[in-house]
């Protein structure tokens, strides 16, 4: 369970429809979601299903059709535009899903993220000082004088994580950090996720499309058509042997518990497997509490 005190977003019905020439589409279908201060999450879905839509939003970058997005208990969509640059600007961190968004191709890794970090009473040399920390930080600071060209794809989203950090934020948002990578960087770079949620309490949202290093997480929640479908939580004695152990390779299978989530209004969706696996083929089932259990079955 999820501590209530201890929430740091929360999304209550978010709606998000596209309007392009005479077509609608209906990105979030009424997504509810709280995430925990320092938590470190995975989001998995396919192509298409709302994963992107829904870190624009919390990025501060889109606003939502209808519904809610609280950010430490503060409306986020009642802020002002300033107060929203700011939020922007220092409370939230984002390495977007395209990387060649995240750094300006003409600046050294290390200009990028000068480039991004408050003027306001720092000279020039602490300026300087706080990139090449933060290029450390993410482990290339032999990088620093390295434009994104000369950079390799793994190199690049390291800068783009440091980027992300350059003021300090409390949440790091990535979508799709290792979509472009090979398995060996890509299991690099969500270590270096998983050092800045432990060391600096950062709270991560990774957008993933891969089911090990999702598996990896404590919470893995899964987006179907625009909602929140499913979500994964780590078995404890997984968890357990984790920690004692450092390492996976000898650990079995099951390492989640799969939950459905009911929405607000008490509705479960039933994934295509399911389905199929009962042999529902209907639009209509009927619903029973046998002995203290619910039980679905076919009209
Ligand atoms: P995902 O990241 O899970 O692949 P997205 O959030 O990018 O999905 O997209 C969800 C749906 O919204 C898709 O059908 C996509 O085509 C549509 N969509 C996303 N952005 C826009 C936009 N700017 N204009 C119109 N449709 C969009
Ligand atoms: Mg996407």
């Amino acid at each position: 369970m999820l501590d209530e005190k201890n929430i740091l977003i929360r999304c209550d019905g978010l709606v998000k429809i596209y309007q392009s020439e005479d077509i609608e589409v209906m990105a979030l279908q009424g997504l509810d979601l709280q995430v925990e201060r320092g938590e470190m999450l995975a989001i998995i879905g396919k192509s298409g299903s709302g994963k992107s839509t829904l870190m624009n939003m919390l990025g501060g970058l889109e606003q939502p059709t209808a519904g809610k997005l609280f950010v430490n208990g503060e409306d986020l969509f009642l802020k002002n535009e300033q107060e929203m640059t700011r939020y922007r600007k220092e409370q939230v961190g984002f390495v977007r899903q395209m990387s060649t968004r995240n750094l300006l191709p003409y600046l050294t890794a290390a200009e990028n993220i000068e480039v991004l970090l408050d003027g306001k009473g720092k000279g020039r040399k602490q300026v300087r000082e706080q990139a090449l920390d933060l290029l450390a930080q993410v482990g290339i600071l032999h990088k620093k004088d390295a434009y994104p060209g000369q950079m390799s794809g793994g190199e690049q989203q390291r800068a783009a994580i440091a980027a992300a950090l350059a003021n300090g934020p409390e949440i790091l948002l990535a979508d799709e950090p290792t979509g472009a990578v090979d398995t060996k960087t890509s299991g690099e770079i969500f270590d270096l996720f998983r050092r800045l949620n432990e060391e600096l309490g950062l709270t991560i949202l990774i957008v993933t499309h891969d089911m090990k290093l999702a598996g990896r997480v404590n919470r893995v929640l899964m987006i179907s058509d625009g909602k929140i479908s499913t979500e994964k939580i780590m078995r404890e004695d997984y968890r357990r042997a984790l920690e004692a152990l450092e390492t996976e390779s000898s650990l079995g299978q099951r390492t989640h518990e799969e939950y459905s989530v009911l929405d607000q209004a008490g509705r479960l969706q039933l994934n295509e497997e399911i389905l199929s696996q009962a042999g529902i083929d209907s639009r209509r089932v009927k619903v029973e509490v046998v002995d203290g259990k619910v039980v679905i079955t076919k009209e």
